[in-house]
């Protein structure tokens, strides 16, 4: 970058917006430059950089973890070298002199820290969740440290801030959750005060670490919940997240083509659709955003004159149809039968079982002597089923989808269930299930027909006349009078 000086414009009175970039939005120098644009451009704000590994590491880092485990050092190592060599050509490409080799020792440095890492894997035999989280971390230290370095040389003054020092969370490896009096408290001291020197803090989103300072993440795709967590411990004014498509659409456009934005959207409905699985954000975001009444705007850092979508607290008590139709892939379908029925003792020892396990369950349904649950892997099953074995049979299906369709009040309006079971009744369809809230409607498919179910439905409920749907004049084919 050098050569494009820019001047910092960023005043230390102006209300703060924490931008996060995903990882596609970090990948190569090019993606880099348009972060830097898309940063240094915003006026009469106080940017906040939040950045998640560049694409692909987070899953890389995880194989060269497993290899270690299974005893494959070398092919290890190998990857990770593939790893270094793409920053350092990254670093080359946009940084010049001192810059430059001040953030190569850097990143050798932790490089060297992440083979030490492999080596320790590889002499255990075991990739346990502690130091998974460890591993993993290490995308975020890069980007992290890559992306403060460009912003600098093309003439911001960025300043580095390790998330971990920042956001405290529990122990729950592989999902954990900030204690949020101290991670406030800590946000406030490190980020704030390098903004009142009119700084632009950056930081890794998905890391975190105990109060002990041990490495924590907090899921995978977990560097929306960073941005929503430095957003309400800041007080900002809204949070960005820059990622790969035009904003929230009404499905995956990996799914349908036919997919549209939807220009806005309550913080309740995106909420569902993030926990019904579209990926776009990370299920624990819109919590934070909510409680503090942060609007969050979700952009395309390959677009960025693009609108978007923007997600506010809800106004309306009306339906207004079919907002978004996801799905979750891959899950498995627990049934648990108690003949002598289901009574909150069995509910409790059930759940402490699964929370034992670290088996995260969605719940289906319960009648009399049956409760159905979902769960993302049966890693855990058999040992749970011969726990439980004195109290219920379990039994699991795997390879099923949960497709959801998302809209307020949906669950009111008979005519969506109905044209919902008419559009997939002949895919053997297990459970249509009519969720705990209003927004939804969800039903279990074999994996195999989760696409076709969900382009059906687009197709049903998203017909290519309509406009794109919008609270100034919604035209869904399910609108109700509220
Ligand atoms: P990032 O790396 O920027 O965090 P992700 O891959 O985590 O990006 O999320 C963006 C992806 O989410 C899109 O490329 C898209 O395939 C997927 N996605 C799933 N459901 C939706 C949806 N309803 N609207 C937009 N994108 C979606
Ligand atoms: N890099 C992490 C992941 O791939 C976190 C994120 O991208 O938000 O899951
Ligand atoms: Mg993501």
């Amino acid at each position: 970058m050098s050569g494009v000086q820019q001047p910092s414009r960023f005043e230390q009175d102006d209300q703060i917006v924490v931008m996060k970039f995903g990882g596609t939005s970090v990948e190569d120098s090019a993606a880099i430059k348009r972060l830097i644009q898309i940063v240094t451009r915003q006026q009469g704000i106080q940017p906040v950089v939040v950045v998640s590994a560049l694409a692909g590491v987070t899953d890389q880092l995880l194989e060269a973890g497993r290899s270690a485990s299974a005893g494959h050092l070398g092919s290890a190592l190998n990857s990770v070298r593939n790893i270094y060599v793409r920053h350092e050509q990254i670093a080359d490409s946009l940084l010049t002199g001192s810059a430059y080799a001040e953030l190569e020792r850097a990143l050798r440095t932790d490089f060297q820290a992440l083979e030490s890492l492999l080596q320790e894997v590889e002499t255990s035999r075991a990739l346990d969740s502690t130091r998974q989280d460890q591993l993993l971390g290490f995308g975020e230290c890069f980007s992290s440290r890559l992306v403060t370095a460009a912003l600098c040389e093309a003439g911001c003054k960025a300043a580095h801030v390790d998330a971990r020092s920042c956001i405290i969370t529990d122990a729950r490896h592989g999902q954990a959750g900030p204690l949020w009096d101290v991670t406030n408290r800590k946000i406030q001291e490190a980020v704030g005060s390098l903004l009142q020197a009119a700084n632009v803090p950056v930081l890794g989103g998905f890391i975190a670490s105990t109060a002990d300072g041990v490495p924590t993440t907090l899921g995978r795709g977990g560097s929306d919940f960073s941005a929503a967590i430095l957003a309400a411990a800041l007080g900002a004014l809204r949070i960005q997240i820059w990622t790969d498509v035009d904003g929230v659409m009404t499905t995956d456009p990996k799914l349908c083509s036919d997919a549209r934005v939807i220009r806005k959207m309550s913080f309740d409905e995106a909420a569902e659709l993030a926990h019904f699985g579209a990926k776009v954000l990370h299920p624990a975001t819109l919590a934070p955003a909510m409680r503090e009444n942060i609007p969050v705007h979700v952009l395309n850092s390959r677009n960025p004159e693009g609108e978007g979508t923007v997600i506010v607290a809800r106004a309306s008590r009306e339906s207004r149809g079919v907002s978004a139709i996801t799905a979750k892939r891959n899950v498995a379908a627990v049934e648990i039968s108690a003949p002598q029925g289901v009574d909150s003792a069995l509910l409790g020892k059930l759940f402490a079982v699964f929370d034992e396990h670290s088996c995260h369950v969605d719940v289906m349904g319960a009648s009399l002597g049956r409760v159905s649950l979902l769960v993302g892997s049966t890693a855990a099953l058999p040992e749970i089923a011969a726990k439980l074995r004195d109290h219920a049979d379990v039994r699991w299906e795997n390879h099923r989808a949960l497709v959801c369709l998302v809209g307020e009040n949906i669950r009111r309006d008979a005519e969506v269930a109905s044209r919902v079971f008419a559009t997939v009744a002949d895919l053997d369809v297990r459970v249509l299930c009519q969720g705990a809230s209003d927004r939804t409607i969800s039903f279990l498919v074999e994996e195999s027909k989760a696409q076709e179910s969900v382009q059906r439905l687009h197709r049903v409920f998203f017909p290519n006349a309509e406009p794109v749907r919008d609270w100034g004049g919604i035209s869904s084919a399910f609108c109700q009078a509220g």
